[in-house]
């Protein structure tokens, strides 16, 4: 919970002395309260004063990298129970998890470097690949862990209770594709800490600077492992409460996320990770907590659905997904093809995008800035007449780029004809309210 600048203020000197930049310490306490400044500002500040402090600012769950670079990913961080309330932050991370037995570990990277897919403008795919030491062979599960790094290039998941077969896949060095790294400086997630090897698990994590999952046979045993893993001084943690039957994990799950928001609940505020072998499983998990989601699943018809239900549910439902406002060219339009012009949502550019691709008639879509509002949407709220169009018109040079001065606009919008015809000087065609009247459109009107 959120301090309030009044809390704040109990626990400064109250000398009023000016030495942070504030005429008063209620000043810079309602300042910090609403983070505008920093605790260390304050010179003064005793050292009770500032434990207190800093341990309440800590956000309720922890946000925990894995990987490096621009493979990076971020799990945990969430601050909300359920989406509407503001919005989930970081999507939960899909790991593919591949045995250090598997032989084919060539075709198998592969696989998975193909599990990416183009929705709305973006490209969203899978994040980690976790070797889980089934060979009980700490050498190879080194080798298997490097190789596949190497060949992905995704972030890892070292998944062995042996704390020497960890040890050994953190050291092992990659070759040129690597750029010389050891698997440890990629920064894996090492799986996992139990009551019977947290100590070496977490001598280990710390040696290496990487994050640590601590797995306990219940919720309890979980949050004491969390705290001693903590205590040793592991700074990155993921938790397992050891569920594995769905409604169980539901029920863990939405437990450790009320109890870490709602009662910030240290020992469990981190974020969890979830194993499924079924599409089923994997969705819910999505929808109700999984920060890290495990699944041997490689197949693209498998993970489509999976990552576009995550792309919905951490979608901020307060910004719509948009495109950016510019001139798109479809096929290879000339000074004599037709313009379009439409907002830029993106539900909209990929409706209409489509249709004018099945017309074969090779166009310009002027895509105008309207805060990501749909056609009618945006026109209502005064996003998009005559004049944004104008403008929009006059940044894209669409003028430059055909000769004909003709534009079609979508037929929900007549009534801004006549105006933007004064505006613009342009002849305003209106074309078919829905997009799916586009093909027949261009191939009989416009021509
Ligand atoms: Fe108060 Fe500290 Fe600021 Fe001085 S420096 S006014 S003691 S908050």
């Amino acid at each position: 919970m959120a301090l309030s600048g009044l809390d704040i203020y109990k626990h400064l000197p109250k000398t009023n002395c000016k030495k942070c930049g504030f005429p008063t310490c209620l000043a810079f306490a309602m300042a910090l309260a609403q983070k505008k400044t920093s605790l260390d500002k304050c010179p003064d500040v005793s050292e009770q004063a500032k434990m207190t402090l800093e341990s309440a600012a800590l956000p309720p769950m922890a946000t925990v990298a894995i990987g490096e670079g621009d493979k990076k990913v971020e799990v945990g961080g969430e601050t909300v129970i359920f989406r509407h309330d503001k919005t989930f932050v970081h999507p939960t991370a899909i790991a593919i998890q591949v045995s250090d037995n598997e032989s084919d570990l060539a075709g198998k990277a592969e696989k998975i470097k193909k599990l990416n897919f183009d929705r709305v403008g973006m490209t969203v795919g899978v994040n980690l690949v976790a070797v889980k030491n089934d060979s009980n062979d700490a050498v190879k599960f080194a080798s298997v862990s490097k190789e596949l790094s190497e060949k992905t290039g995704l972030p890892l998941v070292l998944i062995s209770e042996n704390p020497a077969a960890i040890e050994q896949a953190l050291s092992a060095t990659g070759g040129p594709a690597s750029g010389g790294k050891n698997v440890a400086q990629k920064k894996p997630l090492v799986y996992c800490a139990k009551e019977n090897n947290f100590e070496q698990m977490s001598d280990i994590a710390k040696k290496y600077s990487v994050p640590l999952c601590v797995y306990g046979k219940d919720l309890d045993e979980t949050a004491s492992l969390s705290q001693k893993v903590s205590a040793k001084g592991v700074k990155d943690i993921v938790i397992d409460c050891g569920c594995r039957e769905v409604s169980k994990c539901v029920q863990d799950y939405t437990q450790i996320r009320r109890l870490a928001l709602k009662k910030n609940f240290r020992p469990l505020g981190y974020p969890v990770i979830a194993f499924a072998d079924n599409v089923v499983d994997a969705s819910t998990y999505i929808l109700k907590y999984a920060n890290i989601l495990v699944i041997p699943m490689d197949k693209p018809e498998e993970l489509l659905p999976l990552i576009t239900l995550r792309l919905n549910i951490y979608t901020d439902p307060q910004k719509p997904i948009m495109m950016e406002p510019k001139l798109y060219q479809i096929g290879a339009p000339d000074d004599k093809s037709p313009l379009l012009v439409t907002t830029n949502f993106s539900l909209t550019f990929f409706t209409v995008s489509p249709e004018i691709e099945n017309a074969k008639v090779p166009a310009w879509l002027l895509v105008c800035d309207a805060d990501g509002m749909s056609v009618l949407t945006a026109w209502a709220a005064d996003k998009f007449n005559a004049e944004t169009v104008d403008a929009s018109m006059k940044k894209a040079d669409v003028a430059g780029k055909v000769s004909h001065k003709k534009i079609i606009i979508p037929g929900y919008v007549s009534v801004m004809s006549g105006k933007l015809e004064d505006t613009t000087g342009w002849q305003v065609l209106v074309g078919p309210k829905e997009a799916s009247g586009l093909p027949k459109y261009l191939k009989t009107v416009w021509k």
